[in-house]
């Protein structure tokens, strides 16, 4: 029996114009999903209205894929919290490592972050994840502890606060986590997240895995009882590719709970 709800968060990334967007927000409305998976789509902002109002009613959430460290004010090409959430937007990607390589985000402003969208009652989507090297070099542990760092400043967690278990090595490359890879990363996780908050706090929190989830690794990453869902990329821009996706999350866990 799962204890929580499982989640498949679809990253659109920077792939698909606002029109794209929308019809493949309509495909996905009108196929069949599973009652006990939750669905949510994470377009590109110019995106975030109509993808939305393709949304609207249907049960399946609207994320935005980034937002800025400061409330209000001067920021030209910024997005705010307050903005995300006026455009219906719930939950929020924080630290993808796209931005970590590609912007040089770090850990003090993916807490800036976190604290923007706790204050409008906004779930993160914290992604974390070791490169090759430092799995190669036996850091994944610290790296991830290092990437927790930006919830420091928390005494509670964020509101729905999500993790995404995401190895760099995984993202876009077709080589996914093993399933085993994966619950043992996730276990490590939940018990940090026990230590900073409390075990019924880390109980409540859905770890995703992410990074290459396809079809043919999907069944075995979401058996896993310590997977809570999928982050997903290349996959998610198929409409049947996600009923399937949400067909695999929706079956019932075989691997053992190593937490
Ligand atoms: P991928 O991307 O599924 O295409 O590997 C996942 C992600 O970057 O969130």
């Amino acid at each position: 029996m799962r204890t929580r709800r499982r989640l498949l968060v679809a990253n659109w990334k920077m792939t698909r114009t606002p029109s794209a967007a929308a019809a493949l927000a309509r495909a996905l409305v009108a196929i069949p999903r599973p009652l006990e998976v939750d669905l949510v789509i994470a377009p590109s902002f110019p995106a975030l209205d109509r993808v939305g109002a393709a949304l609207s009613g249907t049960g399946i959430a609207l994320a935005a894929q980034d937002v800025y460290v400061e409330k209000e004010g001067a920021f030209t090409g910024e997005v705010s919290a307050s903005m995300l959430k006026d455009a219906g937007v719930a939950l929020v990607l924080v630290g993808h490592s796209e931005r970590r390589l590609l912007r040089g985000e770090r850990e003090p402003d993916f807490a800036r972050k976190m604290e923007r969208l706790a204050e409008q009652g906004l779930t993160p989507v914290y992604c974390v994840g070791e490169t090759r090297a430092e799995r190669d070099a036996g850091r994944t542990v610290d790296v991830l502890r290092n990437q927790l760092a930006a919830l420091d400043g928390f005494s509670a967690p964020p509101p729905g606060l999500t993790l995404a278990y995401e190895p760099v090595w995984a993202i876009g490359t077709s080589l996914p986590a093993t399933p085993s890879m994966a619950a043992d990363v996730h276990a490590r996780l939940r018990a940090e997240i026990a230590a900073r908050f409390g075990p019924g706090a880390a109980a409540l929190t859905r770890i995703l895995y992410g990074g290459s989830v396809s079809l043919a690794s999907a069944p075995g990453l979401f058996a896993e009882a310590e997977v809570d869902g999928g982050l997903v990329g290349g996959a998610s821009l198929v409409a049947k590719d996600v009923m399937a996706l949400l067909a695999a999350a929706a079956a019932p866990t075989t691997g053992a709970a190593r937490a």
